[in-house]
């Protein structure tokens, strides 16, 4: 295995590096560990059943909570709710990994080759959700972790980084401040940077099992369309190169919040070049990532929805409310804003004639509903006080009447 520049084909010893020594592009990693399939039942039921995939050489180094070989399940209710659709509408439940988002998946690749090349500890800068993956990978491999995240991050999602014992530092300002300190502190500290843009190429490297799950679990077709929260972009590239090896070639959708949107603005523009978001607004914080000084991500990733034929969606933030509404009500899944934006997307496109009615969408659902309970408290609730629990019939009243309000 070795690193290979995204950009110029610079290529370099597999060690903890973090951009091309020549051009400063992006790295990935080239070539596989070739591991037999572990052995254990539990890992078996997780990515690592696709160990030989993966970067890990010893299998003393893997990192497992359980993660990836998320849940795929067709959308009916959703389908029939959409006006004039009939094609198919399926949901990756990415909120099913052990810490309740896709991050997992990177994280445990990326600790295990942490622990492999010999770092002494793990740092990652985080809108919240690596934070928590890194911390709790942290903890199971019983290394010290830094975890850098904004003030502003909600606050079930800072409770569940300090429950697991990191170290938690809380910065003022938009992500891109967070990012810029905990490379800083990685460079001090001798610690590997588990920061999830296209920092890491060993942790970026597991996503590509995401796209080969959905291929497999849809029987071996692509779906049309795979739409995916974007930050900074690792997923959209992990879908996109899980289906290289298919033959198979899905439309690529980068779903962004219209208060952070670098990668549709430029998607937009018709421009090549994705430049910085000056000031974040939105719930979904997940995706609130301005890309201030690593712009060249955001173009990586516009260049990869392009060559799919795919296309980049900005959605409001009272749309996500809808689809976190719709999400639970219709299908029995809990998704934090970001989570829900797929499905905000989804509607948007059809409603203006830019996916056919006919389509076969894969919405990545990436983030759980626990993790910003908050974002749904002003969601109008079917929630009654009991005056009176001994007063049976009175509760059955009141029950019928607010099913017959439900309509
Ligand atoms: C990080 C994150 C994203 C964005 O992923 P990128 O690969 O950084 O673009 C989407 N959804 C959730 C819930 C996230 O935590
Ligand atoms: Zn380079």
């Amino acid at each position: 295995m070795r690193l290979i520049c995204v950009d110029c084909g610079h290529t370099h010893p597999p060690a903890l590096s973090y951009a091309c020594e020549a051009c400063g592009g992006i790295l990935e990693v080239q070539g596989e560990s070739g591991l037999e399939p572990p052995r254990e039942v539990a890992l078996l039921a997780s990515m690592w059943r696709h160990a030989g995939r993966l970067c890990i050489n010893d299998p003393a180094n893997i990192v497992s909570l359980g993660e990836g070989l998320t849940p795929m399940r067709r959308a009916p209710r959703i389908e029939a709710a959409l006006p004039g659709f009939h094609g198919e509408v399926w949901l990756k439940d990415e909120t099913r990994n052990p810490s309740g988002s896709f991050k997992d998946r990177l994280v445990s690749a990326g600790i295990g080759k942490a622990l492999e090349l010999g770092a002494r500890g793990v740092i990652c800068a985080s809108s919240g959700n690596a934070g928590a993956s890194t911390a709790a990978y942290a903890a199971r491999a019983g290394m010290p972790a830094i975890i850098v995240v904004p003030a502003h991050t909600p606050a079930g999602k800072l409770t569940q980084i300090a429950a697991y014992g990191a170290i938690l530092l809380l910065v003022e300002g938009h992500y891109s401040r967070s990012y810029d300190l905990a490379l800083g502190l990685a460079r001090q500290a001798g610690f590997a940077n588990l920061t999830t843009t296209f920092l890491n190429p060993w942790a970026v490297d597991a996503l590509k099992l995401t796209g080969l799950e959905i291929f497999e679990q849809l029987g071996r077709v692509a779906p049309s369309h795979v739409l995916i929260p974007t930050g900074s972009g690792p997923l959209v590239k992990g879908v996109a190169q899980g289906f290289t090896e298919t033959g198979a070639t899905p439309k690529l959708v980068a779903v962004q919040a219209e208060g952070c949107a670098p990668i549709v603005r430029a998607f937009e523009a018709g421009a090549e070049a994705v430049t910085a978001w000056d000031t974040p607004r939105t719930i979904a914080s997940g995706i609130s990532d301005p890309l201030i000084g690593y712009e060249r991500d955001g173009s990586y990733t516009l260049k990869l929805v392009r060559r799919s034929g795919g296309l980049a969606v900005s959605v409001s933030d009272a749309a996500l409310r809808d689809a976190m509404r719709d999400l639970a009500r219709l299908e029995g899944v809990y998704a934090e804003p970001t989570g829900a934006s797929p499905l905000a997307a989804l509607r948007r496109l059809l409603a203006e004639g830019r996916m056919p009615p006919d389509a076969r969408a894969v919405c990545m659902i990436t983030g759980h509903g626990f993790k910003d309970g908050a974002a749904f408290a002003d969601m109008p609730a079917r929630t009654h006080r009991v005056a009176d629990p001994a007063d049976v019939a009175a509760v059955a009243r009141l029950c019928d009447h607010a099913m017959a309000e439900q309509g």
